[in-house]
């Protein structure tokens, strides 16, 4: 076991050494190499240490280098130092973080890091945060709890008696909400194309004066920063018309909600401490490991009714994550974000949002000096750049990808094709940035 422990870090040392000097997706003969695991089975075990070094030699050459600093695609973080050291002990450990009688220190670190995080988001005290998978998980939780909750306001219990039958609920969401909220309300039985669309403006935030006229059980669903823009909805307007019609908000804060660690940038979420629920995610950019989320939460016993497992032998207690969130047993998620923000502390968190967001106002800047079109306005860490037409923008992206030298995504904005940086990764540094200014402009050029 020890020797097997000490060469794992060592071979984690070596991959994350060898990250700036790789190209950021994995060459072809790196991905041919993978028909190395097409193996049957083993009749009998294998060695672990040469399992291992099979895993290393075929796997780690055909990682995509997210962990590194020229990796923009999609919003995808890195791993803080504190978080993968305090990630690799939580293995070790093997605890169970759905009920705090089977992990009381997974159990004491949630409560923690659950204060801290809604102190940092500047969210209502008694708000509780519950760690999931993600934001799309967390985006579940939300829209459970809210239509149980405004079921239950007129006399249904969703929960118990399930939606068969049960009064209809508007549910409102911004043109350019997140996938994720569609598949969300699909597994909530509120159904992908039932919602109220409310249309966006150019920079894709959700024009408050197009809400609804409508009553009864209502819920509303508000982002803070769009994954294509990082634009925020108007929550001050969003709220005002909520609270008219006793209807539940529930912001998709997967990237945004992070603005609010920062002095600078906090303005572009006010209004969302009136909310009810809140996703956000933890892989993103607080930089964790995968995978990790978190539901907010203004009464977190809302989340009880469908959520509980409640049963003789798997206890209720208070605030147990076991019965607030999809899974009965799950790992101690916690621990890493806990790590995270010790290390790093508030100033941290804030140095953190605040440089991805000048390194993606420098992408912006450079490009368009280059001769290159912006298409969004640079609030958060992303920007949308176009290349000419949707032809020569593919393009571009489909070079700049093989170049290896850092890699973004394609997306498609207001009709029209654009590349896509997400600037997420606490790893990234202004040379790296440079850097992949260059591999773009030469991209464009070639
Ligand atoms: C990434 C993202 C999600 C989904 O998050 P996962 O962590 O991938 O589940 C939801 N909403 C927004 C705005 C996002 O950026």
């Amino acid at each position: 076991m020890d020797n097997l422990i000490q060469d794992a870090a060592f071979r984690m040392q070596r991959y994350l050494h060898g990250l700036a000097d790789r190209p950021v997706f994995p060459s072809p003969a790196s991905l041919a190499a993978l028909e190395a695991f097409d193996e049957p089975l083993p009749e009998r075990g294998c060695s672990p240490a040469e399992t291992l070094e099979l895993l290393d030699r075929v796997g780690s050459p055909a990682t995509v280098a997210s962990a590194g600093g020229r990796y923009f695609g999609f919003v995808i973080g890195g791993t803080l130092p504190a978080a993968l050291a305090a990630h690799l002990l939580a293995t070790a450990w093997d605890q169970n973080a759905g009920l705090a009688i089977a992990s009381p220190v997974a159990d004491r670190l949630r409560r923690i890091v659950s204060k801290w995080l809604v102190d940092l988001l500047g969210l209502p005290g008694g708000a509780e945060a519950m760690f999931v998978g993600g934001a799309t998980e967390a985006n579940v939780c939300g829209l459970v709890a809210a239509r149980d909750r405004v079921l239950a306001k007129v006399g249904w219990n969703a929960a118990d008696d399930g939606l068969i039958g049960a009064p209809p609920i508007t549910v409102v969401v911004g043109e350019s909400a997140h996938s994720s909220i569609g598949k969300a309300l699909a597994i909530a039985g509120l159904g992908r194309n039932r919602s109220v669309i409310v249309p966006a403006d150019n920079q894709g935030r959700m024009i408050a004066a197009e809400l609804p006229a409508c009553n009864g059980p209502t819920i509303v669903v508000a982002q803070a920063g769009s994954v294509n823009s990082g634009a925020f909805d108007p929550f001050p307007a969003i709220i005002d018309w909520a609270r008219g019609r006793g209807a539940w908000v529930h912001v998709d804060g997967a990237i945004g909600s992070w603005a609010a660690a920062s002095p600078a940038r906090r303005y572009l979420t006010a209004g969302i401490e009136a909310a009810n629920s809140w996703a956000t995610d933890g892989h993103k950019w607080l930089n964790v490991p995968y995978d990790s989320g978190m539901i907010l939460i203004r009464e977190p016993g809302d989340l009880l009714p469908s959520m509980s497992a409640a049963t003789a032998y798997f206890p209720a207690g208070s605030l147990e994550s076991a019965h607030h969130t999809l899974q009965s047993s799950q790992r101690a998620r916690a621990v890493d974000a806990w790590a995270a923000f010790r290390s790093m502390g508030r100033a941290g968190v804030a140095e953190l949002v605040d440089r991805c967001c000048d390194h993606a106002q420098r992408f912006a800047l450079k490009l368009r000096e280059a001769g290159h079109e912006i298409l969004n306005e640079v609030v958060l860490n992303q920007v949308l750049v176009r290349f000419g037409d949707d032809a020569r923008t593919d393009e571009v992206i489909r070079r700049l990808q093989q170049s290896g030298e850092c890699w973004c995504g394609s997306t498609l904005w207001q009709g029209r094709h654009a590349m896509r940086i997400s600037v997420s990764s606490w790893a990234t540094t202004t040379d790296d940035v440079e850097r992949s200014i260059l591999a773009i402009t030469a991209a464009a050029a070639s």
